[in-house]
């Protein structure tokens, strides 16, 4: 797959070239979901509005120690649930990029071991507490006031609970036919499971593991020995890591369609353009957003350079998506289309289905 153009040769020099694109699809779902983040806040999607009617509830507001608590006082549970909810996402996400970019950014030096440490906390606790918010806040939002930390530690929100959690969570936010809980666990809780990162993570973070799966060999440290010139890290995890990026992007969609988010087809583009270039960066078999684009678009691409008509082939999609840059399969050039505009639109066409 050709570089994507996202980011620049500086940054990509230490990765071998047959993962640059998949690199840079990585850091541009990282961004996908920081973009988002703070056009929220921008937005105050998050913010919600009451009215104070009465005495009673004026000096309520004064008692109160924070505006949860006014709410939880004066009995308005529907309007503290969504405050509740709408705040964990604001500075739970935030944290996880903070550790994602951290990761990522490990990659493009060879730090391995920090990579993996600093993934984990993101993709084994904070993906998996977001998909409970998207799956049933209401459930949620009950055990979290009442104990938080019986709710969420290790043993009662363990593996299988997870599991479970990232189940219901995706029935809500995507139709997409290769998102599963199942292979999120494989990739993510499976220590049987020999290209996943449950076992990378454990050995990141420990010197020596016991584990049956990743039991450290004798005459040897987890991960400390390790030539950092060998390239087996980067060929098995991009597709791990581009796949949980996607989960939690297609979760905060969700998250954000119940805040006052005025977006909702613009998120929508969002997530096939993001969902179209997994697609054609890790699974077989032909593009089937290249083919909507081409029916739906092709009219309008046309080469300015060599004046043929362009089609949108597997291997331009990451490019086209990402960086709204087309190459022409003809000559070769690479020009910038108004993808955006574009879709918007098409908003309810072919175009803008998740399935085409
Ligand atoms: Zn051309």
């Amino acid at each position: 797959m050709p570089q994507i153009g996202y980011l620049s040769e500086d940054r990509l020099r230490n990765i071998p070239k047959r993962q640059w694109a998949a690199h840079e699809f990585s850091f541009y779902l990282h961004d996908l979901i920081a973009h988002l983040t703070s056009a929220a806040e921008r937005h105050r999607a998050g913010h919600i509005q009451i009215k104070i009617e009465t005495e009673k509830d004026i000096e309520a507001l004064r008692e109160a120690s924070d505006p949860i608590d006014f709410l939880s006082v004066t009995g308005r549970t529907d309007e503290e649930r969504r405050l509740m909810v709408n705040h964990i996402c604001a500075a739970l996400l935030p944290d996880m990029l903070h550790f994602i970019h951290a990761g990522l950014t490990a990659l493009e030096k060879r730090k391995f071991t920090l990579a993996f440490a600093c993934l984990r906390k993101p993709f084994n606790e904070g993906m998996p507490l977001i998909a409970l918010l998207c799956a049933d806040e209401e459930k949620f939002f009950t055990k979290f006031k009442t104990d938080p930390v019986d709710f969420l530690d290790g043993r009662r929100f363990h593996r299988t609970a997870k599991r479970l959690a990232i189940e219901a969570a995706i029935a809500k936010c995507s139709d997409l036919d290769f998102l599963s809980a199942d292979v999120l666990y494989a990739y993510l809780f499976d220590f049987e499971n020999p290209s996943g990162f449950a076992g990378l993570f454990d050995k990141a973070m420990h010197l020596v593991t016991r584990n049956s799966s990743i039991k450290t060999e004798a005459y040897n440290l987890n991960f400390i020995f390790k030539d950092p010139r060998q390239n087996d890290v980067y060929e098995s995890s991009y597709q791990v890591i581009s796949y949980v990026l996607l989960c939690i992007h297609l979760m905060q969609v969700e998250l954000l369609k119940r805040m006052h988010f005025p977006a909702d087809d613009y998120l929508k583009q969002l997530s096939i353009r993001a969902a179209g270039t997994y697609q054609a960066l890790f699974l077989k078999g032909r593009s089937e957003i290249a083919g909507s684009i081409n029916e739906t678009l092709g009219g309008l691409m046309k080469c300015p350079v060599c004046n043929e008509r362009v089609r949108l082939r597997k291997r331009t999609v990451p490019m086209f998506f990402v960086t709204e840059n087309l190459e022409c399969d003809q000559c070769g050039h690479v020009n910038q289309f108004p993808l955006a505009w574009l879709m918007s639109n098409h908003a309810g066409d072919g175009v803008n289905s998740q399935h085409d």
